[in-house]
Order: C-alpha cells, then structure tokens, then sequence
C-alpha cells in the first residue's frame, strides 16, 4: 500500500463508529431495548398479519406472554415457504397502498419469489446498518462510494445506496457491468469505498490490472465492503492486496431486510450483528432446539423494528455460530461468524455432505491458483463424480507437465483430507472460467 494511502486510509487512523450509542450499548440496554422492540413485533404481527396470529394461537400465545427475552423460544418459526405461500403481501402488517415506500423480491427461481416491503422507517433503518459498515471500513460524509453491486428487486444495490445517504457519501451508483467502465470511473472520480460482491470485486481488481494500472498504489480507494456470497480468506487478502483495500464482510437477506444485518469491522474476526434490529439465534437444524454460543447451527433472525414486513424466528438456510467473547474494536454487538454455507447450497456427494466453500477454503492454501474455481458435478455409472476446474496465476509455466501433475495431486490430496471426497482436480489456464459480474457461478451440476 503507498505512503499517500496509508495516510488518507485505514491503516493506523482511528476506529470510526457510526453510531456509537448503538454499537457500544452495554448488555443490560441492550436486553430492554430488544425486549421492549420484541414486544412490539409480536403484537404488531399478531394483530396485523393472520398467519403470525393463526400460528400464535395455534402456539397458545399470546404478545402479553413475550415477558423476557427468554420467551423468544415460544415463539413459531417463519420459513422460506411461509413467506412463497404468503405471496404476495400475506405477511405484510401494513395495507401496500398505505405507507409502503418500496417493494423488494428474491429472484424465485424455485416457487414464488418472496416479497419484502418498506416503509420510509425500515428504509432509513436498512440505511443505517449499512451505514456502520461503511465507517468500519473508515468512510463518511467526505467518501465517494461506488456501488456495484445490482441495483432493482436484489437487495444489494439499494441497500449500498441507502448507506451511503445515511452517512452523506457521494454516492456513484454504478450497478454491476460494464467493468472497465468501473474502473475508469473508480480512478478518474477517486472513489474510495468499493461496495459489490467478492467475485466482481476481484474482476474488477484484474481488469484494472489488465488495463495497465496498479490500482492498490495509483488508485485512492482504500475500502471495500463484500457480501452476497461467502469469500474465502485467501480471495480476501487477494482482492485487498490488488485494490489496496481493507474488505469487511456484509451479510444480509432480503428476507429479513438486505445487506447490513451484520458486518464485520476492521478486526475482520466476525459480523457484528445489528442487535438493535435484529434478534440472531443459532438453532440445531434438525431439532430446531437453540444452541449455545460458539456451537454451530442455522442461523435465526426475529426482526426487532420492522414495520411493513416483520419476521419472528426466520429459518435463514444459512450456517454459522455466535463468536463467544469480546472484539478489541470496543462494539458490543455480537459477532456471528461468516457463513460455512447455506443448508441449500449443501452437495451431497456419495452420500457426504459438503459446501462449495470448503472448496474455496482448501484451494486458497495454493499460491499456484486463483480463487477463479468451478465445481461440476456430473454421474459415472451410478456414482457421483465431482470435477473441479481451478485457474492458475498468470504467471505459472504449462509446458511443465509434471509441475501441472504434482500441482493437481496436491489439490486433490488436501481436498480429499479436509471433505473426504475424491475430486478430479483440473489446473486450467487464467480467464477459461466464465467471469461473473454478480454472484460466480461455483457449482455446475449435470446429475
Ligand atoms: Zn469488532
């Protein structure tokens, strides 16, 4: 990193809170203001929406029974198919030609898709958690934040933007595209926090790289903030060392609101969860039962202030723990760590179950490959059969069989200790893989 960044940047300012009266609540607040929210949720639903007070009475509660945070456990889950069934305003609390500022929906590419909407409050609070995301990474009213992630019914790019007018950035609303124009723009108007997915993030990195520049020293940027698929370690410190940047992880749903409901700070040891907003519960998947902090389980989020769409108890897919213990950042809400994987996205290969992450995870050991990786899935006679086509660095010699051979009985080694699957490891050259201007395709499934 230049001496001009490390001046302007990050690295050795001070931690920058957003909302440090929030973010550095102590426990015992925290607890009223969640139960005092938790009480309101619960009446809200069960006064407004019929499914919430069906499955409440159907639960024999009532809201005058929520009298701890400990009565959170009584209460029903909400599930993905809930929400399809519910399609498409069944589970708002609010008439959609009332107050309802803004109507957002998951791409359904199984079933309805669900539908999420907005008041100009759930707007302003969405704004504000991913404002916090945007001090972590050291900006403010004086940023220039680019957002690349896709602006329309996916949350990312709206919810980017709504941070960036909470904290009075200077917002360049690129949408995803179009990359060498991003690059042009990132450079010719300074822009300093990068806002996108992991894999476009990196695209953008290489493009910027490819047109001659050196974007971690001729560029001002100096922060990036990446969700919407998990990113392995080694793609972290990848894209940090090619832009320049501090990455923090966003983690978001659009179910529950967008990106924002947790962020990681520059200590980049877990996602801060918005606990003003936001309940988190870590459940066994199977007996539903909670588990203790620090014990892995899908994650659960009861929505603490939303207006139009409220949620107790969603069932998220998604895989992770409570990080017990305090974060040397000084903010109190707690971390919950970045996902292992969604139980969705979960391969059943020969009947062991594995995330494309844990690919990820393996192959970032290698300084021979890129975090440019794709997963086929395919039948021989009537077993699975797993390919994983990864691409080298730029500079890495194709005329060495043996030193492609050794480099793929490597791979397949650790990836056989590590997921106990055998996979066909195939070293390919930079740029065969399909670049992705939003989420990376990873898993190609022909079974
Ligand atoms: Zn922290």
């Amino acid at each position: 990193m230049s001496e001009e960044k490390k001046r302007v940047g990050m690295i050795g300012t001070k931690e920058r809170y957003f909302q440090p009266e929030i973010e550095m609540i102590s426990a015992g607040d925290l607890a009223d203001l969640q139960l005092k929210r938790l009480q309101e949720t619960v009446a809200n639903c069960y006064s407004n929406i019929n499914f919430y007070k069906n499955a409440l009475d159907a639960a024999g509660i009532s809201p005058k029974d929520i009298k701890s945070l400990d009565d959170l456990c009584k209460l029903p889950f909400t599930t993905k198919q809930d929400m399809r069934d519910a399609y498409p305003f069944d589970l708002f609390a609010i008439n959609v030609h009332d107050n309802v500022q803004r109507l957002h929906a998951s791409s359904g590419t199984t079933g309805n898709a669900t539908v999420v909407g907005y008041t100009q409050q759930d707007i302003d609070n969405w704004g504000d958690c991913f404002a916090r995301a945007i001090a972590q990474v050291g900006g403010g009213s004086e940023s220039i934040l680019q957002v690349a992630y896709g602006y329309g019914l996916f949350t990312g790019g709206l919810g980017a933007h709504e941070g960036g007018i909470r904290i009075g950035a200077t917002i360049l609303p690129m949408s995803s595209g179009n990359t060498r124009r991003q690059v042009q723009m990132m450079r010719d108007f300074g822009v300093d926090i990068l806002a996108c997915t992991p894999s476009y993030a990196l695209l953008i990195a290489d493009t910027a790289i490819e047109l001659g520049f050196d974007p971690a020293k001729d560029f001002p940027i100096s922060g990036a903030i990446l969700g919407a698929e998990p990113c392995s370690e080694g793609m972290r410190k990848e894209i940090e060392r090619k832009l320049g940047v501090t990455v923090v992880d966003i983690y978001g749903l659009s179910e529950v609101m967008g990106p924002g409901v947790s962020c990681e700070c520059r200590y980049q040891n877990g996602l801060h969860v918005a606990e003003d907003h936001f309940i988190i519960e870590i459940v066994d998947p199977k007996t539903l039962l909670p588990l203790p902090d620090g014990e892995w389980g899908e994650v659960v989020f009861t929505t603490l202030s939303k207006q139009c769409s409220p949620l107790l108890r969603y069932r998220t897919r998604d895989i992770s723990r409570i990080i017990p213990g305090a974060c040397d950042c000084g903010r109190t809400l707690r971390r919950m760590d970045r996902i292992t994987g969604r139980t969705d996205d979960m391969l059943i290969i020969r009947g062991v179950n594995v995330f494309p992450s844990q690919f990820q995870q393996v192959i970032a050991a290698f300084p021979e490959v890129t975090s440019y990786y794709q997963i086929i899935l395919s039948r021989e006679h009537t077993l699975d059969k797993v390919t994983l086509n990864v691409e080298t660095v730029a500079d890495f010699d194709f005329d060495e069989i043996k030193k492609i051979e050794s480099l793929q009985h490597r791979i397949t080694a650790e990836l056989k200790s590590n997921l106990q699957v055998s996979v066909d490891v195939k070293v390919v050259e930079p740029k065969s893989i399909e670049r992705s201007e939003g989420k990376a395709k990873r898993v190609i499934d022909l079974r």
